[in-house]
């Protein structure tokens, strides 16, 4: 039988000193509002190991798309190079991603689609899943770092003063067992689709969309793009797959972006949500992260205009910049959810998204 200590605030420790599990509120204190590496809770002052930065974006995908010195806006307006947006680390978990999770998600990238759907086939979904869900946090507890306001007067607090952190420590638990060695229960996966993506002269190579409340994200390197629920135990895949077996071709980065306006709303309107927890086995003295499921997958009521909302939200950077023939393609219209870019009038996937259009200059 195994031997853990657990403290008083509820997180537990392995005979070693390991954290096997955060508290709510270690959680909250040492890792989103302390300045503790983010896998294994070291602090840095007291220094209690050598520390380096974690990469938000992976090196490697930095690399390989030449986006080092390209920058991110930040929801407060500031602009921060790819190479400068990084989250505190220890080199021993720094080492330890870039070995356990990295390598292996480089290597089938690189190998463009047909290499990731192959990996998937061999290993199952599960390193993916973990892998964005792991870009996802280290994407919001920066936001704990950043002032939401460039402007001092109008306050000192972070973009992150208003999260709900409670969001951010499941995923917490879950980036984490690929360390400690907790198992997961199957129930627990996400949605998470791989997809071709358009690739043309015109078109970045490079996409990353995120909804903070929704738990949805977009990563699109190159043709391949990730999409994941990470809280839904698959319920969005499931709301999803009549319009997911309609998608025949490589999607534009507007159709990318809305699918996951689709999988934000599903999530958003799930009737019963899962929960997730970590217990432990009474019989093998082991700690796992189960999931209680909802006894049906239904959705709330919803309108047009919210699926429009949330769409527009997530494309309005391009509607100004693409030049459209069509006269119906008009904020307004986005909005109140009349206008889409993934199917046609007949319900038929619009192959041509994004396409450069010939221009009759005569
Ligand atoms: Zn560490």
């Amino acid at each position: 039988m195994k031997t853990y200590l657990r403290h008083t605030d509820g997180s537990v420790e392995d005979n070693e000193g390991r954290i096997l599990f955060f508290s709510m509120d270690r959680f909250v204190s040492d890792i989103c509002e302390g300045d503790c590496c983010f896998m294994c809770g070291a602090s840095p002052s007291p220094k209690e190991k050598e520390f380096n930065e974690e990469h938000i974006i992976p090196k490697w995908v930095l690399r390989k798309l030449d986006i080092y010195k390209l920058s991110i806006t930040l929801p407060n307006g500031a602009k921060i190079r790819y190479d400068q947006y990084t989250v505190p680390c220890c080199k021993e978990c720094n080492s330890f991603l870039g070995s356990e999770v990295e390598n292996d998600i480089r290597a089938a990238v690189n190998g463009g689609l047909d290499s990731v759907n192959a990996y998937i086939l061999e290993n199952g979904p599960w390193k993916i899943f973990l892998w964005l869900s792991l870009i996802f946090f280290k994407t919001h507890l920066k936001d704990s770092y950043l002032r939401k306001h460039l402007d001092k007067r109008k306050g000192d607090e972070s973009i992150s003063s208003d999260y709900d952190w409670g969001l951010l420590h499941h995923i917490h638990c879950m980036i984490r067992a690929i360390q400690t060695g907790i198992s997961i229960s199957n129930e627990c996966l996400g949605t998470t689709f791989v997809l071709p993506a358009k690739t043309a002269d015109h078109l970045d190579t490079y996409d990353y969309r995120d909804v903070y409340a929704a738990n949805t994200i977009l990563l699109r390197i190159d043709d391949i793009a990730f999409l994941a629920v990470l809280d839904d135990s698959c319920a969005a895949m499931n709301l999803f797959s009549e319009h997911f077996n309609r998608l025949t071709g490589p999607l534009s980065p507007i159709q990318l972006r809305e699918v996951l306006s689709h999988l934000t709303l599903l999530n958003y309107k799930l009737k019963y949500r899962p929960s997730y927890h970590t217990k432990l086995d009474a019989s093998t003295g082991d700690l796992f992260i189960a999931a209680e499921l909802p006894e049906s997958i239904e959705l709330e009521e919803h309108t047009r205009d919210e699926l429009g909302e949330i769409l527009y939200a997530n494309i309005s950077e391009y509607v100004d910049k693409m030049p459209s023939p069509d006269i119906n393609f008009t904020k307004e219209n986005i909005l109140n959810g009349r206008y889409h870019f993934l199917f046609d009038e007949n319900e038929k996937f619009m192959s041509n998204s994004m396409d450069l259009i010939e221009m009759n200059t005569n």
